[in-house]
């Protein structure tokens, strides 16, 4: 009678054991994989929720990736506190391009994000399918000036 009793006792706490070795095993894996880590400026650890570096002010820079139009395949980091997009020389993203106005469209650097905005375009931005004089660019934005297309890739 008492030794069925016993097993459960044993098979019981030998389960629980294997659980809590499992749980900090995913803990650990998901703690070197999460983007916090180190500060690639200063190698000190970040917290996931820094939107920049607290002891150097190092901050991800994000980046566009042209999927349509003349610039297909390159990729524009927005390095730079305003971006900007247009026909003509002068612009940070020179779009030969009949459609695109020659001061089309800005991106501004903003603590913790990117915004977007139409600088008084003719045709205007489309984010995601969406005519829009402004949006906070979202990780995997769709933006369309005149022909081109790009995505925005925060980090
Ligand atoms: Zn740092």
């Amino acid at each position: 009678m008492s030794t069925p009793i016993l097993l459960v006792v044993i098979i019981g706490s030998v389960l629980g054991v294997a659980l809590l070795v499992f749980a900090i095993a995913r803990g650990r894996g998901k703690g070197a994989g999460a983007s916090g880590g180190l500060c690639p400026g200063c190698r000190r650890a970040m917290r996931p929720e820094w939107p920049r570096c607290m002891f150097c002010g190092w901050m991800p820079v994000a980046r566009l990736e042209f999927v349509l139009g003349p610039l297909t395949g390159q990729v524009i980091e927005l390095r730079d506190d305003v971006t900007t997009v247009g026909s003509v020389v002068g612009n940070s993203i020179v779009l030969a391009d009949p459609a695109v106005s020659r001061k089309h469209a800005g991106i501004r650097r903003m603590d913790g994000g990117y915004e977007l905005a139409d600088l008084g375009s003719t045709n205007g931005i489309y984010v995601n399918g969406h005519r829009l004089p402004k949006k906070n660019l979202a990780p995997g934005d769709v933006i369309r000036v005149g022909n081109s297309e790009c995505v925005f890739r925060p980090q």
